[in-house]
């Protein structure tokens, strides 16, 4: 069962003062749902489960953590903890990575998420001990299939579906707030000095906040689905964001996530790229 083995991974890494919190999930209000925990001594470990409803991106609680930290992740979750190192949000050597090779996260009603029927990287890409088995990776020949058949459309008709679909945002903020790689210690939407946004529904203030919001993904989203589940519109945010991780790929020949040792596209540049962009 993975869920003593996380527990006598957390119970022994706090016992010998490896790390001062464990950090992964424990049984939620109601049947199918689980909640994020942080456990602090051994005694606490018990709490620890995994099941198919620990979708949370876990590395949503890592960034300017100074401590030691062990941490439950799967597949995505790796990833996003890959960028996090990449941006100096958090230091390697600070972090007990408690991998778990993924099987797919469901819904309440037990049906597999889109994103997991698309996922090419089930197995963490970093981690300190592995609980169960490796699972095996398949390359998805038709994972940007949403994408393709929205590039299809006229520019008038991608600016309809996207004025359609955000027309839907309440702007509460809950795709940025569960999104591992929305850290900011002052998002642009917030501030005042100089004030980027409006603060109401809008829907131009609406539509600036998500391009800015999708933009600032490039390179850096995992495609964990964290912001879908938040949002209580049902709002289709991976049909933007899916887009911009597809071009980064084709553009710059990079896969979000894999590696701490190399740079992401945006902090970096090669002498002979072409530079059409500045003609
Ligand atoms: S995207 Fe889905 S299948 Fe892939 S690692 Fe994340 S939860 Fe697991
Ligand atoms: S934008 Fe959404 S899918 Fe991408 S990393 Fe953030 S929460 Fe995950
Ligand atoms: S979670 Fe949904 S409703 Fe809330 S700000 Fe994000 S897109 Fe809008």
């Amino acid at each position: 069962m993975k869920d003593k083995k996380i527990q006598d991974i957390a119970r022994k890494l706090l016992k010998e003062k490896k790390v001062d919190v464990v950090i992964g999930f424990e049984k939620g209000t109601l049947p199918s749902c689980v909640a994020p925990c942080f456990i602090k001594s051994p005694d606490q470990a018990d709490r620890l489960i995994w099941n198919s409803f620990c979708g949370n991106n876990l590395a949503n609680y890592l960034p300017k953590r100074k401590d030691k930290i062990g941490i439950v992740a799967k597949g995505c979750d790796s990833r996003s903890i890959v960028v996090l190192i990449q941006e100096n949000q958090i230091k390697r050597e600070q972090l007990y990575i408690i991998g778990i090779p993924c099987e797919g996260m469901t819904d309440k009603n037990n049906v597999l998420h889109d994103y997991c029927l698309i996922c090419e990287h089930k197995n963490p890409v970093i981690y300190d001990v592995l609980v169960g088995e490796k699972v095996k990776e398949n390359k998805k020949k038709d994972k940007y299939k949403e994408v393709e058949k929205f590039e299809k459309k006229s520019s008038s008709d991608k600016w309809q579906y996207l004025e359609l679909e955000l027309s839907k945002c309440i702007r509460c903020n809950a795709c940025r707030n569960a999104c591992p790689t929305c850290y900011c210690k002052e998002c642009f939407i917030d501030q005042e000095k100089p004030r980027w946004v409006g603060t109401t529904n809008n829907l131009s203030d609406i539509i600036f906040f998500h391009l800015g919001r999708i933009f600032h993904q490039a390179g850096r989203c995992t495609d964990c689905g964290a912001c879908v589940r938040a949002c209580p519109m049902n709002i289709d945010l991976r049909q933007f964001t899916q887009k911009i991780t597809k071009d980064g790929e084709a553009l710059f020949d990079y896969e979000t996530g894999l590696d701490i040792e190399i740079k992401p596209p945006f902090t970096t540049f090669k002498e002979d790229d072409s530079q059409d962009f500045i003609k």
